[in-house]
């Protein structure tokens, strides 16, 4: 864990990053903070896990790793720290608690939920499970434990299509979200109906045509853009090229020129040389990538936010690592079921 030792290293750290992004004012300000940030993680053996989604003075200052909430459980289960501090939202914290349940796992805000997460309950999935018995669940990363407990395997936006594949199921039941369980049917080629919970919809009826059965849940970021938004910025912007996070519908990442999981988009943004790019994401991601290439032109939607994941900041880490807050558990019962579904889907890459 490399230490920076003065406020004014933090603060020309910080402003070679992001002197284009975050007003000089408020990145001496944020210095501080994250010094004391660094000099309380040092003392106490903690590690911080920075989603790609955080604000830029927190993400160019702080983590230890960033990435996806996936990439971070798993940089957390190698490291020998007693504390993981999850800048993210709760179930990516929940996650790193079910892979590391030895360790204290930190949520700086008790605020930071998730409209995807939140939209699916166990006693649901029980449901759907008594409705279609046999067939296999599938469940996005983005949700509770106990919803995690209740299925086969998890997925991430990024795998979706070849843990689908690997099931070798006639049919799944992919839960919660509406808009990647689409995408992900669409690029399989499989029918997708949304039987919901409702004792009086029909579809077990074998005979009806469909192999993947999912549920209304949305985030409610990614479900606001907007084929119209890509129209309007493309008439402006003739050159750019536009990347949807697969939370988006299927008219949205079919109108866009890639479609990939946070970290997919990071990668082709590096890798490829256009002029200008739109993200179809958090907000902040695009001030993320933008300070990381300097070299190229970001273009951000920033009307649609993600409410849970600015309640993270620099503030509430440092109150966590002060105050010991807010504890992550997961009941033993639950941890060790949800446990085999990340590990079945580990197990495939
Ligand atoms: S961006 Fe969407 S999926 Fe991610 S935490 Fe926010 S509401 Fe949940």
């Amino acid at each position: 864990m490399e230490a920076i030792q003065s406020i004014e290293d933090m603060y020309q750290n910080m402003k070679s990053a992001l002197k284009d992004v975050v007003p000089d004012v408020e990145l001496r300000y944020k210095a501080e903070l994250a010094v004391e940030i660094n000099r309380l993680k040092k003392e106490k053996n903690a590690v911080i896990l920075g989603h790609n989604y955080m604000e830029p003075a927190l993400y160019f200052s702080i983590p230890d790793f960033k990435g996806d909430s996936l990439e971070l459980s798993r940089q957390a289960a190698q490291t020998d720290n007693s504390i993981i501090v999850f800048c993210g939202v709760k179930f990516m914290a929940e996650t790193a608690k079910i892979i590391n349940p030895g360790k204290t796992v930190l949520l700086p805000s008790r605020k930071a939920g998730c409209s995807l997460a939140a939209s699916i309950t166990a006693d649901d999935v029980r449901q759907l499970k008594a409705k279609f018995p046999g067939v296999p669940v599938v469940t996005y990363i983005n949700t509770y434990a106990d919803v995690k407990a209740e299925s086969d395997i998890c997925c991430t936006s990024g795998n979706a299509v070849a843990v689908v594949e690997s099931l070798k199921s006639d049919t799944v039941i992919f839960i919660p979200d509406e808009y990647l369980a689409k995408n992900v049917a669409r690029e399989t080629g499989k029918h997708i109906i949304f039987p919901g919970t409702n004792p009086g919809s029909t579809y077990t009826d074998t005979s009806l045509d469909y192999q993947m059965i999912g549920w209304k849940g949305r985030c409610e970021v990614h479900e606001k853009f907007t084929v119209g938004d890509i129209e309007a910025v493309r008439k402006q912007f003739p050159d750019v090229v536009i990347l949807a996070h697969p939370e988006c519908s299927p008219e949205v990442t079919s109108a866009s020129d890639f479609s990939g999981s946070t970290s997919a988009m990071i990668r082709y943004i590096e890798k490829t040389a256009a002029s200008r790019y739109l993200l179809l994401t958090e907000c902040d991601m695009g001030d993320n990538i933008a300070a990381a290439n300097p070299d190229k032109e970001m273009l951000r939607l920033c009307s649609v936010r993600c409410p849970h994941m600015n309640q993270i900041t620099l503030e509430d880490t440092l109150k966590s690592l002060q105050n010991n807050q807010y504890v992550i558990e997961v009941p033993e019962e639950i941890r060790v079921r949800a446990v085999k579904s990340i590990e079945r889907m580990l197990a495939i890459g």
